[in-house]
């Protein structure tokens, strides 16, 4: 076990999948293959692993996300993890992982997963998964107030947008100073 951990970041079926409720599509499937091998790496490590997926149920009524997005990550299949990711993560004893229901974009925002991480000694936060400019850049920034380092690879965060994509990957390394392999 090392100071690190890995962060999934909704790579749920809803973010991901052809049909899922709010997906991302091709750009979010085509990094499935990379964070499965990083969950692989990780969990040969003994490192800490992370599954931070948006939970909403459907009477959720007071989140903004809920009147600001059509409803997602409400049932089971929505927020369950997408493709290889999902064998990958199902491998990890629970021991080493922990999942982390999200009600905001960060994984922070109203979780414990703070608590989890310093109880771990983990100070260093490899964040994947969807949407690079939206959860993935919400988490970096809650990530980096409460001290943590990051890094990001470039080959397992992905958006629909893709000028979003560019511009967080930017502000990540310079402006968050995190490393971006
Ligand atoms: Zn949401």
């Amino acid at each position: 076990m090392s100071n690190k951990a890995l962060i999934v970041i909704d790579y749920n079926n809803d973010f991901v999948a052809t049909n899922g409720r709010l997906t991302c599509g091709e750009a979010g499937q085509e990094i499935d293959k990379k964070i499965a091998s990083l969950i692989d790496e990780f969990n040969k490590n003994g490192d800490f692993i992370i599954n931070a997926c948006d939970n909403h149920s459907e009477e959720e009524k007071y989140s903004p996300e809920v009147s600001m997005f059509p409803p997602h990550c409400f049932d089971e299949y929505g927020k369950e993890l997408y493709g290889e990711t999902k064998i990958a993560m199902d491998k990890v004893s629970s021991e080493k992982s922990l999942y982390i229901a999200k009600h905001r974009f960060s994984a922070f925002a109203g979780t414990s997963l703070d608590l989890k991480l310093k109880e771990r000694n983990i100070d260093e936060l490899h964040l994947v998964g969807v949407c690079t400019d939206i959860c993935v850049l919400h988490c970096a920034i809650d990530a980096y107030n409460l001290g943590y380092k990051m890094v990001f690879h470039k080959s397992a965060v992905a958006s629909f947008n893709q000028e979003g994509h560019s511009y967080a990957l930017t502000h990540f390394a310079n402006v968050l100073g995190a490393k971006v392999v």
